[in-house]
């Protein structure tokens, strides 16, 4: 495999072709950035770790039976991954209220739900990813109706997966967003989970304390940053 041209640079990470149109390297950059690109830092080490945790956590969504785009590490900062016709909505999924659906609905951060609560934002730095419901993907096209079905039911068996995961390293799994495709290579096949799954998109607090572990600590400005995304690849057993 050679790797090619930059094709795209995201907030994180920059993805570039490979000499196989249905192989893609992801690289991650050490840059971090929150507010829809409002606020942007560069953190020693972050992109060797989100790599790494990254890695780890989509082979046990693999081994779970659960189809990722991920296909192997690369180096310290890059994987191998599917090229993905990526479907434009974020799913979230949230077990314990916080971020915008504590502001939105004035529901104290740290509530514990009864059950995890699903839902979709349009991916649009522009408009900055405003909440959209099942009618408008489907009707404004963003995704059919089976798709819409494959991301809500993905989205909760990688949360059956994941809560527990993070839970025997002491961790709630607050909240987190996924994003599906359709691989190059099976362009009418069932939906792929794509893009990352690493403390940048998630919400992990320590169980005991309480403590964040995630990207708030860079929104909030509580320091300590990669130092608490590697205590997360430590405890749930990554190889950092
Ligand atoms: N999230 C993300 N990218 C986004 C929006 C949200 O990775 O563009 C993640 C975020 O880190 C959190 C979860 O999705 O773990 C829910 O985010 P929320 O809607 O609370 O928005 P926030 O307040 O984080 O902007």
């Amino acid at each position: 495999m050679e790797k090619r041209h930059e094709l795209y640079r995201g907030k994180a990470k920059t993805v570039y072709g490979t000499d196989d149109p249905q192989r893609l390297v992801m690289h991650y950059r050490d840059d971090v950035s929150a507010f829809d690109g409002a606020k942007l830092a560069k953190l020693d080490r972050k992109g060797e770790t989100n790599n790494r945790i990254n890695a780890y956590v989509m082979g046990k969504l693999a081994e779970a039976g659960i189809r990722t785009h991920f296909v192997s590490l690369l180096n310290e900062r890059e994987s191998l991954v599917k090229a993905m016709t990526m479907i434009p909505v974020e799913c979230v999924v949230r077990n314990i209220c916080a971020g915008s659906m504590a502001k939105r609905y004035g529901i104290e951060e740290g509530t514990r739900l009864s059950e995890p609560i699903f839902e979709f934002f349009l991916k649009s730095d522009a408009l900055h990813d405003p909440l959209v419901n099942d009618d408008h993907i489907r009707v404004l096209k963003w995704a059919t109706t089976a798709e819409i079905a494959q991301m809500k039911a993905l989205t909760h068996r990688v949360n059956a997966v994941l809560k527990p995961l993070f839970a025997n390293a002491g961790i709630d799994l607050v909240d987190y967003k996924l994003e599906f495709g359709h691989p190059l290579d099976d362009p009418k096949g069932d939906l792929v989970l794509g893009d990352e799954f690493t403390p940048d998109g998630c919400r992990l607090w320590d169980a005991k304390t309480g403590e964040k572990l995630d990207k708030d600590r860079f929104r909030r400005d509580l320091g300590q940053v990669i130092e608490h995304y590697r205590e997360v690849g430590r405890r749930i057993g990554a190889s950092l």
